[in-house]
């Protein structure tokens, strides 16, 4: 048996203690104990145990001082006396004063960007961000168009949300009702003709939302975005500036990206660059590789609140599954007045057969015959647990009861083995 580990740490006013937990099936239990401190901007509250399990990294700031304990084995666990949360802050502030005047004058508030390479704690910022407006008694919308690693919904995906209420320490933002749009791949550069007509289907609905709701509308908009920022990277990053009308870039930890930006954005695109927390952690291939897998467990199976999913087979005949992305052939030998490029987002019908096993299919909100198919939204996900080809049959595992909606169902390249 492990010894549970108890330790206590006094953090003085403006530091953090930063954790990780690393073993496999471990938990670490926070609790304030005295004083006042905050998890990526969310208030602790003081003498609730927060739970913490493997791979999570976590930082606890304090602006005031106080007594935080730990209880159970940590990988890492020390006080920082350094942190760029006053500069964090300082955004904030400069946000706050543009919802403010945005107020005031009947317009939209700020939409802004937070671009940099990868782990530089770009959702980080955003998540200390959305939770420092929320607590102003305002309602921003987060959008998140990092498809490996986002916070919203699943892999292979970009969302938005309307921000109502603090992340919760353990599960985040909550989930309930995001706008959701299919990509299929884990990362931009698989389709960029694709992934560019998503960000902006996604940035019309957000205009159009905003229209009807004054509070959003004037809160703004934080938009997360993808570690990949060289060559096309960097094109999908300013599509996106574009198509959602930013009026901040907050750049972080690159100023090469700050530069370029500097100068290929216009005049009235204010881009901010700001430093890295020094307790941002690398992530490797493999653990990002969890972290989309342990995602897709957390839909099906929740996460603190337990789901109970429902498993049933589906006839082939009953299935009308695509792809997106037709091959690309050259300009020559497409029909008169279309673009070769025009066929990576034509959805191509799937013939079910064993490659299908693992696969996750998005079930969309668009009627078979959709032509604009890919510009409605998601209305959720199923996995393929087993093909049986003698049954012609798919056992799927699915958060409604059967039977599925007659819908067209997305393929996407990402897989999950349920052994749940
Ligand atoms: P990616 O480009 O891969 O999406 P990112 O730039 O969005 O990465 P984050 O996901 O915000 O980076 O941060 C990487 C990891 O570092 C996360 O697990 C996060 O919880 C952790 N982290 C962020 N800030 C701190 C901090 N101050 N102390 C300890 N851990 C932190």
């Amino acid at each position: 048996m492990t010894e549970v580990q108890l330790q206590e740490f006094k953090l003085d006013p403006d530091s953090e203690l930063r954790f990780e937990v690393e073993s496999k099936n471990e938990k670490v239990v926070l609790e304030v104990k005295s004083g006042y401190a905050e998890l990526f901007g969310t208030e602790l509250v003081k003498g609730k145990p927060y739970e913490f399990h493997t791979g999570a990294k976590v930082a606890v700031f304090t602006w005031h001082g106080c007594t935080v304990e730990l209880r159970g084995r940590t990988e890492v666990s020390y006080v920082a006396k350094e942190t760029p949360m006053v500069i964090y802050l300082n955004v904030h502030a400069a946000l706050e004063q543009q919802r403010v005047a945005a107020e005031q004058e009947n317009t939209r508030g700020p939409v802004t960007m937070i671009v940099g390479p990868g782990d530089v704690g770009k959702s980080t910022l955003a998540r200390i961000l959305l939770n420092y407006a929320v607590r102003m008694a305002r309602r921003p919308i987060f959008v998140d168009l990092d498809v490996g690693q986002g916070q919203i919904s699943v892999p292979g995906t970009i969302g938005a949300l309307l921000v109502e209420r603090p992340a919760s320490i353990e599960e985040g933002f909550s989930q309930q009702a995001p706008l959701v749009y299919h990509f299929g791949h884990k990362g931009p550069g698989e389709n960029l003709e694709l992934y560019n007509t998503i960000v902006s289907r996604l940035a019309e609905v957000i205009a159009e939302r905003c229209e009807n709701n004054k509070k959003a509308s004037t809160s703004g908009v934080i938009i997360n975005t993808c570690g990949w920022i060289k060559g096309a990277g960097y094109k999908v990053l300013t599509h996106a500036a574009q198509a959602f009308e930013v009026d901040v870039i907050l750049v972080l930890d690159n100023e090469r990206l700050y530069n370029e930006l500097k100068r290929d954005m216009p005049k009235f695109v204010k881009v901010v660059y700001l430093p890295k927390s020094g307790g941002v952690v690398e992530r490797s291939i493999s653990q990002r590789a969890e972290l989309r897998d342990a995602r897709i467990r957390e839909y099906f199976y929740g996460k603190r609140t337990p789901y109970y999913p429902h498993s049933f087979d589906v006839k082939f005949t009953d299935l009308k599954i695509f792809k997106v992305g037709a091959p690309c052939l050259p300009d020559s030998c497409m029909p008169l007045g279309m673009r070769a490029e025009e066929a990576l987002t034509k959805l191509v019908a799937v013939t079910p057969s064993p490659a299908l096993h693992h696969r996750l299919l998005c079930v969309s909100f668009a009627q078979p015959g959709d032509e604009l198919a890919l510009h409605c939204n998601l209305a959720g996900f199923v996995c393929v647990t087993a093909v049986d080809m003698e049954r012609q049959t798919l056992t799927i595992l699915s958060p409604q009861p059967r039977p599925l909606p007659n819908t067209i169902l997305l393929l996407s390249e990402l897989q999950y083995m349920d052994n749940h």
